[in-house]
C-alpha cells in the first residue's frame, strides 16, 4: 500500500507499544517514519532501521525527551518538519490526589499534554507551507471519562482532547486536520506494568485482574490492539477523513458507550 508515499510521519514515544504499532501501520501505508523516545540506544536505532527495511520506507530514530520543551521542538526541527504528527508519548502514575507526588504530576502533564503543544507549534508551519497536514493525538478513554487515583493522567488526557479541538479550529480550511484517538485498554508495557500493583490491591491473580478489573470496563471484553490504533491513524491520514477534524475517535470496545 502506498497511499502515504512521500509523506513523513513523526511519532513521539514510538519505541514500544501503541507508538510502535502506529509507526508500523504508517510505514505499511508507505509513509517515511521518524521514531522517538528519550533513550538513545543502538537497539532504538536498529528498531527503526528494521521497520524501514521491512516496509521499504525511510525510517530513522531521533532521541528526544518529551518532558522538555526544547527537546520537543528539536525533534520536529531535526526531522525537517513533518506531514503527519502523532503525539503518543505518555506515562502513568496511580495515587490519590492528596498523596500524589507533585513531581509526578508535573512530569505527567509535561509528557502527556504539553509535549503535544510544543511539537504542534513547530510542525504546523511546515504543514501550512505544504497545504496538507495531519495531527493525531493519542488521548485515552480517560480523556473522556474519569476514575479514581489517576488525576494527572486524566487531567492531561482531557487536556489533549481540548488541545486537539483547538488546533482543529485554528487550522480548519488549510488542508490540515487534528483529531484525538481515545483507546481503551491495549496490552502494552504501560498496562503490563500496572498488573502487579492491581494484583496486590485486589488480591487477585493476573488473569482475574485482566478479566474482572481491566476488561470489566470494556463491554467487548477484549483488549484493543496496537495495529487497530495504528489503522485508525492511517484512516485519519486518508482522503476518507479529509473532513474529519476536531473530534475524538474511541477505540475502546464500547467503554465510553456505557
Ligand atoms: P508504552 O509504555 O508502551 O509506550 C509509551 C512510549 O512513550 C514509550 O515508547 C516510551 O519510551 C515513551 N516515553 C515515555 N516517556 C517519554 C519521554 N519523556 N520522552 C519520549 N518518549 C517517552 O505505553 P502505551 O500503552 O503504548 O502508551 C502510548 C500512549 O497511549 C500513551 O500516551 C498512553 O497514555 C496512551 N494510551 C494507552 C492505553 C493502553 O491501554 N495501553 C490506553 C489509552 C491510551
Amino acid at each position: 500500500m502506498t497511499m502515504l508515499a512521500g509523506k513523513t510521519a513523526v511519532i513521539t514515544g514510538s519505541n514500544s507499544g501503541i507508538g510502535l504499532g502506529v509507526a508500523e501501520e504508517l510505514a505499511r501505508a508507505g509513509a517515511d517514519v521518524v521514531l522517538n523516545s528519550f533513550t538513545d540506544r543502538a537497539e532504538d536505532h536498529d528498531l527503526a532501521a528494521d521497520l524501514g527495511r521491512r516496509h521499504g520506507v525511510k525510517a530513522r530514530y531521533i532521541a528526544a525527551d518529551m518532558s522538555k520543551a526544547e527537546d520537543c521542538r528539536a525533534l520536529i526541527e531535526t526531522a525537517g518538519g513533518c506531514d503527519i504528527l502523532v503525539n503518543n508519548a505518555g506515562i502513568q502514575h496511580v495515587a490519590p490526589v492528596d498523596e500524589f507526588p507533585v513531581e509526578k504530576w508535573n512530569l505527567i502533564l509535561a509528557i502527556n499534554l504539553s509535549s503535544a503543544f510544543h511539537t504542534a507549534a513547530v510542525a504546523l508551519p511546515f504543514m501550512r507551507a505544504k497545504g496538507w497536514g495531519r495531527v493525531v493525538n493519542i488521548a485515552s478513554a480517560h480523556g473522556l471519562t474519569a476514575s479514581p487515583f489517576k488525576s494527572a493522567y486524566i487531567a492531561a488526557k482531557h487536556g489533549v482532547v481540548g488541545l486537539s479541538k483547538t488546533i482543529a479550529l485554528e487550522t480548519a480550511g488549510q488542508g490540515i486536520t487534528c483529531n484525538a484517538i481515545c483507546p481503551g485498554y491495549v496490552l502494552t508495557p504501560l498496562v503490563e506494568a500496572q498488573i502487579p500493583d492491581q494484583m496486590k490491591v485486589h488480591g487477585m491473580d493476573r488473569e482475574t485482574v485482566i478479566r474482572e478489573v481491566m476488561l470489566q470496563r470494556q463491554p467487548s471484553r477484549q483488549f484493543a490492539t496496537t495495529e487497530q490504533i495504528g489503522g485508525t491513524v492511517v484512516y485519519l491520514c486518508s482522503p476518507h477523513a479529509d473532513q474529519v477534524t476536531g473530534t475524538t475517535i474511541s477505540v475502546d470496545g464500547g467503554w465510553t458507550a456505557l
